[in-house]
């Protein structure tokens, strides 16, 4: 319970402006934080953003009828509609969305929890997942399921932690600079984990230097000297990322995680400090986001006997590497996003499954100027190593990929109309197919999915 004499100490000394009270029955405080109308409960705030295509703040009238008393609402939206407030707690503040951050870092520091903040360009869920796993063998710890890593989902994530939480492990992501560096000066985190640096993005960045940089805006809300940084010793910005860092380092090291067997879709037999285990995770990527969770668990004493016994029963995160069987094929989700680092991961890992290999692909979003030459790295990727027998594409952007693997003989189909491609995709497939779906999550590929589904 968030009492609400605190939530208006915490507002007051930072962006508050007003409290209005036009209800006579005063509720002791709120359970929770939420900013969706049709999922609220009576005992929440309300917190009301203003978005691109929706206003929260139209919501309000919803919320009240659903018995919701606490609301935080926008200046601008007050002044408009004072004379004729509906009943409840109104917190006005100058953007709901700072207050969400004020909220989280004031929370996080009566917790005294240590932040543990993940980023980079891909693997960052899969990473926080594994960290969070491992370090609930000797702590409470705190991590949520989604995928919240922006300025809103951040300090949501953090409102819904419980009391007695050692850690938070916390996702940190950004489509441009400056995002990561508010997420770290809010939580102020003891840990910083970078995955790697890759083209995410670099439509709204530029360059691959810039990613790096704003990946390393993470190191912004740590006290020098006090914490720690994982850096993955294979990224092509270790060492940048090591010169700026306020904090000792510690190295990932990869290969210290060693391949005794590829079990193909069923991940892998794996050796590390003595010991063999398994790992049910498929693809080479995953062993690297494995081998930092790994040196996190052990930098807070986790014993790694038993990290690795427990590591036999982590489950893949949903919608990553999702693997589906039906009777006829099997099909590995990935549509739920995509980039160059990601695409090419996933792309190796088909390259060693069984059965015919066929890599289902969309485009792959904010990419700017570079994305035409992105693309066609794809194709390239995909002839030099071999990794698929048949290729089949979706999208503008796709066309670059599509060209490349022509002029080099492989068998490929391109439509740039998602319907002919759901309609058109049973008759290019064979039973036994390891089929991949892969494209940003704007593409929508899902659909493809879908159909692919019924077998
Ligand atoms: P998002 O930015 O969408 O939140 P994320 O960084 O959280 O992504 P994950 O959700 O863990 O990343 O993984 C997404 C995809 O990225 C995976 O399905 C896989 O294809 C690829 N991937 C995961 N880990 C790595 C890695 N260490 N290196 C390269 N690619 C990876
Ligand atoms: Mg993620």
């Amino acid at each position: 319970m968030f009492s609400l004499v605190w939530l208006k100490e915490v507002l007051t000394l930072n962006n508050f402006a007003q409290c209005i009270e036009n209800l006579e029955e005063k509720p002791l405080g709120v359970t929770a934080f939420s900013i969706d109308s049709r999922t609220i409960q009576p005992s929440e705030c309300f917190v009301a953003l203003p978005g691109e295509r929706f206003d929260g703040h139209d919501f309000i009238p919803d919320c009240v009828r659903l018995g919701v008393k606490v609301f935080i609402i926008e200046r601008t939206y007050y002044k408009k509609h004072k004379k004729a407030l509906l009943p409840g707690i109104f917190f006005v503040v100058k953007k709901s969305r700072e207050a969400l951050g004020v909220l989280a870092r004031e929370y996080r520091k009566y917790l005294f929890s240590k932040v543990i903040a993940v980023t980079g360009s891909s693997g960052k869920t899969t990473t926080r997942e594994l960290i969070a796993y491992l370090l609930s063998l000797k702590y409470q710890v705190h991590s949520t399921k989604k995928n919240l890593n922006n300025d809103i989902g951040l300090p949501l994530t953090v409102l819904e932690a419980k009391e007695g939480a050692h850690f938070m492990v916390l996702e940190m992501g950004m489509n441009h600079p400056g995002e990561i560096g508010y997420l770290s000066s809010i939580m102020h985190p003891y840990a910083s984990v970078i995955t790697n640096v890759g083209y995410a993005h670099i439509g709204n960045l530029g360059s691959l230097y810039n990613i790096a940089r704003a990946k390393g805006e993470i190191f912004r809300g740590m006290v020098p000297k006090y914490g720690v940084a994982f850096l993955n010793r294979n990224d092509e910005f270790y060492s940048y990322h090591k010169k700026l860092s306020p904090v000792e380092v510690v190295d990932v090291i990869p290969e210290e995680v060693t391949i005794m067997e590829n079990r193909g879709l069923e991940g892998y037999l794996l050796y590390y400090q003595g010991m063999s285990f398994r790992f049910r995770l498929p693809g080479r990527h995953n062993i690297t986001n494995l081998a930092i969770a790994l040196k996190v668990a052990e930098y807070f004493g986790v014993d790694i006997m038993q990290a690795l016994h427990a590591i036999e029963d982590f489950q893949p995160v949903s919608g990553r590497s999702e693997i589906i069987k039906t009777a006829q094929w099997t099909i590995i989700n990935d549509a739920y996003n995509a980039n160059p680092s990601s695409m090419r991961a996933a792309l190796f890992m088909l390259k060693d499954l069984p059965g015919r290999r066929v890599a289902i692909l969309g485009d792959m979003l904010e990419l700017g100027k570079l994305s035409r030459s992105l693309h066609e790295m794809i194709g390239e990727t995909i002839v030099t190593n071999q990794v698929a027998d048949l290729v089949i594409l979706h999208g503008e952007e796709s066309r670059y990929a599509f060209e490349k693997l022509k002029s080099n003989q492989m068998l490929a189909f391109w439509f740039p109309s998602k319907q002919e491609l759901v309609r058109s995709i049973r008759s290019l497939l064979q039973p036994g197919d390891t089929i991949l779906v892969k494209a940003s999550h704007g593409m929508k590929m899902e659909e493809v999915v879908e159909e692919l589904r019924r077998g």
